[in-house]
């Protein structure tokens, strides 16, 4: 079954009020299995809502047309139907007995103009309201068309109000209950998202190519690329199978074949973030963190104690910006501090100050302009971990802002990368 969604008012047109109707119901469709290929905005208008709706059904099986169901004359969601439907509207008395209900319950007074909120098109079926005053509609189009509830072999269409707490719960009592009766063959969309650290886009298509061949062969799972900046990029898989089961069966097979592609580039799965990740693995070996910034200026302390419990591993950070407090507290050689000598002296400083099993430091040159002749974006990364520490250098891409956000994610990651390796580490 292919269902469209078609999102009335004016005020998506200006900008006014963001589309947030269609993008849920779309999620909602596709858990539900129901493929969703045309999403539609148009205005208050009765002829481009009828257009609208001609269009959809032209393509797909269903619709659900969000809004204009208020009772002000700018909605016209009703008219609209009665004139695609071709059959006129219908005051129903006992949707209106339970709208003068609704406003009694409330102790509001009860103009004339919500009576309009009782008009049913010929044939179609009132969905009850439960949050607001405008009831859904059901309205079934053509084979079996006029035939009323469940309708035939032709289309539907589903109205539902345009205020968000309203549309979802019609949408989940009823417009996906309805769908997917009438699909008979139940099927689920599922998707899963690999987060990966540390290759551009362009590397990681060229890495993935061959699977993406053989998945473009068989249609199902598909995958899908998303840069998403400081947050790394994105590898979307999606399943469709009769059960979520089976889709989630397919999900996982698929993720181990992008694992073995993409091995320890992978640092989290859906909403899983870097730090999350970082922090999983010292809670895991039952180590302690401290960390010493330089150009971060505290940004990596920040993004660890965002992460919930972090009290239990984190020890806490220097931030270190000048080059005396790299040498008079952290007991960094005097020189040059964008060295990896210094990022090591750095991270064994901030471990022995804070006593903590790992120490993690990271020193850099942010720009705008190079440092004692070490160009802007140059990052070194110092990881003290058991009897050893190291140092990674990096060159990252951007202004100022973007080299210390870089900067900062990078650092977790180098962490991320040591404590994947081991070796067992002394417990402090
Ligand atoms: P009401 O009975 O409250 O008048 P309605 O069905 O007429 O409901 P609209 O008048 O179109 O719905 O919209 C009511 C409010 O709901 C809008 O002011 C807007 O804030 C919100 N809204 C409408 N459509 C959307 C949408 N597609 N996405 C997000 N919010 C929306
Ligand atoms: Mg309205």
């Amino acid at each position: 079954v292919r269902c469209e969604v078609v999102a009335v008012g004016t005020e998506l047109l200006l900008g006014q009020v963001v589309d947030t109707n269609s993008a849920w119901i779309g999620d909602r469709l596709a858990r539900a299995g129901v493929d969703c290929h045309f999403q539609t905005r148009v205005g208050d208008n009765i002829e481009r809502i009828v257009v609208a709706l001609q269009m959809a059904l032209g393509r797909s099986d269903a619709v659900v047309v969000c809004g204009g169901l208020g009772p002000t004359p700018d909605d016209v969601t009703r008219e609209a139907l009665s004139a695609f439907l071709g059959v006129p509207l219908v005051r129903h008395d006992d949707v209106l007995a339970r709208i003068r209900e609704l406003f009694a319950e409330r102790g509001r007074p009860m103009v004339a103009s919500n009576e309009r909120q009782a008009d049913v098109p010929v044939g179609a079926t009132v969905i009850e309201q439960r949050r607001g005053t405008a009831p859904g509609l059901i309205c079934p189009v053509g084979a079996g068309g006029s035939g009323g509830a469940g309708g035939g072999e032709g289309g539907v269409v589903y109205a539902v109000p345009g205020v968000p707490r309203e549309m979802t719960e019609m949408v989940e009592r009823v417009v996906v209950p309805d769908l997917q009766a009438r699909m008979g063959e139940r099927a689920a969309i599922v998707s899963r998202v690999l987060r990966v650290w540390g290759e551009a886009e362009s590397a990681l298509a060229e890495r993935l190519a061959p699977r993406l061949g053989a998945l473009d062969q068989a249609g199902n799972p598909t995958i899908a690329f998303l840069a998403s900046g400081m947050e790394g990029i994105q590898v979307r898989i999606t399943a469709k199978a009769p059960s979520p089961e089976a889709a989630g069966a397919l999900l996982d097979a698929e993720e181990a074949e992008l694992r073995s592609l993409l091995g320890e580039r992978v640092f989290g799965v859906d909403d899983e973030t870097m730090e999350a990740a970082v922090a999983g693995l010292l809670r895991r070996r039952g180590l302690t963190l401290a960390v010493a910034e330089s150009m971060t200026g505290g940004l990596v302390a920040s993004r660890l104690t965002s992460v919930p419990g972090a009290s239990t591993w984190f020890r806490g950070g220097v931030v270190s910006y000048a080059g005396e407090v790299k040498f008079d507290l952290l007991e960094v050689p005097r020189g040059p501090v964008v060295t990896e000598p210094a990022a090591r002296a750095m991270a064994e400083g901030a471990r022995r100050l804070l006593g903590a099993g790992v120490g993690l430091a990271v020193t850099g040159v942010a720009g705008p302009g190079p440092h004692e002749g070490t160009p802007a974006g140059t990052v070194v990364v110092g990881v003290a971990l058991g009897e050893s520490s190291e140092a990674v250098r990096l060159r990252l891409p951007g202004d100022r802002a973007t080299v210390t956000q870089l900067g900062a994610v990078s650092a977790l990651d180098v962490l991320r990368l040591r404590l994947l390796e081991g070796p067992p580490a002394s417990r402090v």
